[in-house]
């Protein structure tokens, strides 16, 4: 699904075939999951094929890349300039594109100072494949933001991801929803989260969260069309008496919230704030 025979990849300054890539097994990015990554959309417009905020993407990637210590070797430019070449070498024009930084081997517990540079494609329609998910609140928390860099998308903090993704999807529900180390309702394993209460959005502050780049293109959307929006804590008893809710994430796009271990919330998805809004992100994201 992800890749087959003919896929080419940039690896370390060449397009190669994903085969042709090499990783060493001492890897510090395979014993100890120091990498950081990013997810992107392209999508093909009127106007050709446009990867959606690469700036901020690839920006985002660099700053992930020095909380490691380490320089990536590529300006923004470069990294945006790679993308939409190994878009046109696979021949995709709406596809989800995975670079991925990932350190070299050194078994010390210092960080390795070399680096694997890796930018991959591939088709992905919408995370979940849904419209409106149905969510449970996971036994899991995000980590202490003083355990790790929560602002900062490293490959290792994603086993928090994982392990709410899969008990959610045990339990027989669509996707989980993480609190926070004070029990504050904080993100999905790889989506941000909104409520929407008397017509008034709530997110949750930055600090326990990965501050999302749909995240912020929703709220500027909503700060232009006049939607009153804030950021501060909130509990999950607050969020069950909420009117609705919904997920951002590049994967996810915007996608309603149906309902939080079964409890449904009461506004129809269509007339929601979160609808609106993801019709106003896609006219944005496919134009
Ligand atoms: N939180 C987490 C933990 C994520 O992995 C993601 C996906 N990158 C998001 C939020 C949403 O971020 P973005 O809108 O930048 O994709």
């Amino acid at each position: 699904m992800f890749y087959n025979d003919n896929t080419i990849a940039f690896f370390d300054g060449d397009y190669t075939k994903v085969g042709n890539i090499r990783m060493n097994p001492y890897a510090q990015a395979i014993h100890y999951g120091i990498g950081v990554f990013e997810g992107i959309r392209a999508y093909d417009t009127p106007n050709g094929v446009k990867i959606f905020k690469a700036k901020e993407h690839f920006e985002r990637l660099i700053y992930s890349a020095k909380v490691l210590q380490y320089d990536p070797p590529y300006s923004v430019d470069e990294l945006i300039s790679i993308a939409y070449q190994v878009l046109e070498k696979n021949n995709l024009k709406d596809a989800y594109i995975r670079p991925i930084i990932s350190l070299c081997e050194n078994m010390t517990l210092k960080f390795s100072t070399e680096a694997h540079f890796m930018l991959t494609v591939w088709e992905w329609g919408k995370y979940l494949g849904k419209e409106c998910v149905d969510v449970t609140l996971s036994s899991y928390q995000k980590p202490n933001p003083k355990s790790t860099r929560l602002d900062a998308k490293i490959t290792g903090n994603y086993i928090n991801s994982v392990l709410a993704t899969t008990e959610a999807k045990q339990k027989g529900f669509d996707e989980g929803l993480l609190t926070d180390l004070n029990g504050f309702i904080a993100e999905g394993p790889g989506e941000n989260i909104f409520m929407e209460w008397n017509g008034k959005l709530y997110t949750p502050p930055q600090g326990h969260i990965l501050p999302g780049i749909t995240r912020q293109t929703v709220m500027d959307i909503a700060k232009e069309d006049g939607i009153e929006i804030e950021e501060r804590f909130f509990t999950p008893e607050e969020l069950f008496t909420a009117d609705a809710a919904f997920f951002t994430g590049t994967a996810i796009e915007v996608a309603g919230i149906n309902s939080i271990d079964n409890q449904k919330f009461p506004k129809e998805w269509k007339n929601t704030i979160g609808y609106h809004l993801l019709q106003r992100y896609s006219a944005f994201t496919r134009n």
